[in-house]
């Protein structure tokens, strides 16, 4: 028997939205706008798309872009064209203006007049009420485009899918953050000063007073699950807002002097008192969008608090993922995992291992390295010291060049392993000991314009020394310098042998 699929479009309870005043209403009148606190997306935030009326239209200037504050992270907003766009104040709409730490939704107006679609880019309250912020088409004017909306237009207001994924993200973000919150505060004592709904996919984080032990964040984690799992509902309160009773509410504050959670925006004119509430869990004075359910919020908390030093007190942020984010977080991670089993050739549950081996590896190379390095270093300072013991004249100084190729980004430290064996094997000032000088350099294999060679002087008379390092700078353009029998220095380009190595012979052949 083929099996019947049922596909029911997800709709909101009616006992969702409740207005628990007998004198307010949603106002009827096309005419008039709705209140934020009463829109359509806040009373039922699963609807997609709403017919609906314009009651004001104007031409705008784009809105400033605000500068970034410094080390915060780039918080959602949509970008906004630098070009004149039209402010739309529609009857109602399912396009939330960003509040309560929501971003702004985007989506669409369709002007029934002319069937034309119009990007929203942003909607923003404006006092009261949520201005639409229209995008004017391509090629059209803006007097032409403003006929599209005269008061009492019919049109469509739709988020469209790309709209309603970032709302159901927004969603499920926030009515998560109300319940952690609720939870850090009856179980551990602990408010949240901020918190910010961060760019997808992003982790989201709630800022608290002090950081988090793993036990703790595990405890608070299990018992959001358990809600979760419950299937805990989610609805809304609304009443007519006493504007002296919110404004005469003082804000609780830490010792610290920060202020726990925010008071009511003060442009804010809608008269709406708007409260979320989590069945036995929380209620929460909000004007965002929540979903009617936490059923499918399943809550993951990163087991680590970020500490956050401020001059006066120190508080952390404790990041979270829900929702459609945390499955973008689960399979980045798990291909990310994949990828570094697939290297490792080994099984992911082996990852950690083979890194451990990896690592454990790697340190006994590098030692090996630097151990043989050593040795090459000796060996190279003894045959220079024989050569300089081996010469006729016992007195007359020693001068000598030894060029080599490095590919390392230490060639430095292996031409520093030779003076410093040299010195070992013929130190300079050692009675009977013959004077030398030499020069050591390095490049690497391959060579541009930008590449670096080193080198580094060595002798047993530093006003010697200094000669040649001086004669490096002027001859060969080489930056350095150095202090008593040693001198070191860089030189940008390409190394060439039969220029460099004989101006190096040079200089040598002046002392
Ligand atoms: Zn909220």
């Amino acid at each position: 028997m083929a099996a019947t699929a049922y596909l029911i479009a997800p709709t909101t309870p009616p006992d969702y939205h409740r207005i628990i005043s007998p004198t307010l209403q949603v106002p009827s009148d096309p005419q008039i706008s709705v209140p934020v606190g009463l829109l359509a997306c806040q009373r039922d935030p699963l609807l997609r798309t709403l017919q609906t009326t314009v009651v004001s239209a104007s031409v705008a200037q784009p809105p400033a872009i605000p500068a970034q504050k410094k080390g915060k992270k780039a918080v959602l907003a949509p970008e906004v064209p630098n070009e004149l766009l039209l402010h739309v104040l529609l009857h109602d709409t399912v396009i939330f203006p960003e509040g309560g730490g929501q971003p702004t939704d985007t989506g669409r107006i369709i002007t029934e007049v002319d069937g034309a679609i119009w990007e929203v880019v942003q909607a923003k309250r404006h006092g009261g009420h949520a201005v639409h912020y229209v995008k004017i088409r391509d090629g059209v004017h803006a007097d032409t485009a403003l006929l599209a909306f005269q008061p009492g237009a019919k049109v469509t207001v739709a988020l469209g899918e790309e709209g309603y994924d970032r709302r159901y993200d927004h969603m499920s973000m926030h009515t998560s953050q109300h319940m952690l919150s609720a939870l850090l505060e009856t179980r551990l004592d602990l408010p949240t000063l901020s918190w910010s709904l961060t760019s997808h996919p992003s982790p989201c984080y709630v800022e608290i007073p002090r950081g988090m032990s793993q036990e703790e964040i595990a405890s608070i984690q299990a018992e959001a699950n358990r809600l979760v799992f419950e299937g805990r509902k989610v609805h809304v309160e609304v009443e007519e807002l006493d504007v002296a009773q919110e404004q005469a509410k003082v804000i609780p504050k830490l010792e610290s002097g920060r202020s726990v959670g925010k008071a009511l925006p003060k442009d804010y004119t809608g008269g709406v008192k708007r409260v979320v509430v989590i069945d036995g869990v929380d209620r929460n004075p909000c004007c965002g969008t929540h979903l009617p359910s936490i059923h499918n919020l399943q809550l993951f908390l990163i087991p680590h608090t970020e500490a956050l030093s401020r001059s006066s007190t120190t508080s952390a942020r404790l990041y979270f993922l829900a929702g459609p984010r945390l499955i973008t977080y689960l399979t980045s991670t798990h291909a990310s995992l994949a990828s570094t089993a697939s290297i490792l050739s080994c099984g992911p549950t082996l990852v950690p291992d083979r890194v451990t081996q990896v690592v454990d590896e790697r340190k006994k190379a590098e030692k090996r390295v630097t151990d043989t390095e050593q040795g090459l270093a000796e060996y190279i300072a003894k045959g220079l010291a024989a050569e300089i013991i081996s010469k006729d004249n016992a007195n007359e100084l020693y001068k000598h060049h030894f060029h080599r190729t490095d590919d390392t980004g230490n060639a430095l430290g292996f031409l520093t392993s030779i003076a410093f064996s040299l010195g070992a094997v013929a130190p300079p000032g050692a009675e009977g000991g013959r004077p030398y000088i030499i020069v050591l350099s390095s490049t690497p294999s391959t060579q541009t314009a930008n590449t670096i060679s080193t080198v580094l002087v060595v002798g047993t008379d530093d006003a010697k020394v200094k000669v040649v390092g001086d004669a490096l700078k002027t001859k060969l353009a080489i930056k350095g310098g150095g202090r008593g029998t040693r001198w070191s220095g860089k030189f940008t380009g390409v190394w060439k042998e039969s220029r460099e190595n004989t101006s190096i012979e040079e200089i040598l052949s002046t002392l």
